[in-house]
């Protein structure tokens, strides 16, 4: 990656998915939007969020998820969006003790514009596993319908049963 960070870009417009299951799971995902809309570089008054749906982990542990999308306009590129994420999960407390251990938020870069991105392990996009998620694509094809087939939802629509919106 040898872009700039800073120079001055066209807004791409990006989804990052957002879950925690730990503490006071819905406030971590209010603040979590908050700061990604005071996020320089993003435009705040771009970022949308899908409702609050609530699913049991899978390939996790702990209490019950709680999940979202967000759409929003930024002209970071994609690493220094990634780095922003990391820095308001890292704010809210967030502990990585091992794979997919319970969390108090996590942030996944999603899609960012029609970008494919191949550098792992730091990042891939589209996120590599949000196409086998139905709590990532359920609230995405809330917000963004046209971003998620009819197939891409009908391959979840057994995991789907356990996606449950739960808030505005
Ligand atoms: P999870 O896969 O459960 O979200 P983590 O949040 O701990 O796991 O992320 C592990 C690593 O995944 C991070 O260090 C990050 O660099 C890398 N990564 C690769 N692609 C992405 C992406 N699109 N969004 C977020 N993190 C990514
Ligand atoms: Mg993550």
């Amino acid at each position: 990656m040898t872009e700039p960070l800073s120079a001055s870009r066209s807004p791409v417009k990006a989804y990052v998915g957002l879950g925690a299951n730990l503490g006071d799971a819905a406030t971590a995902l209010k603040d979590a939007l908050a700061k990604l809309a005071a996020t320089p570089g993003v435009d705040g008054a771009s970022v949308k969020a899908s409702s609050i749906y609530r699913t049991a982990p899978i390939d996790s542990s702990g209490p019950d998820y709680l999940n979202a999308v967000a759409e929003l306009s930024t002209t970071l590129t994609a690493p220094a969006l990634l780095k922003a994420l990391q820095s308001i999960e890292n704010a809210a407390g967030r502990e990585r003790p091992y794979r997919n251990a319970p969390r108090t938020l996590d942030l996944d870069l999603l899609l960012y514009g029609d970008g494919r991105i191949q550098a792992p392990p730091t990042l891939v996009v589209p996120h590599p596993r949000m196409w086998e998620r139905a709590f990532v694509l359920v609230p995405l094809h809330e917000l963004a319908p046209g971003k998620v087939s009819q197939a891409t939802l009908d391959a979840v629509a057994e995991q789907a049963r356990g996606v449950h919106r739960i808030g505005p």
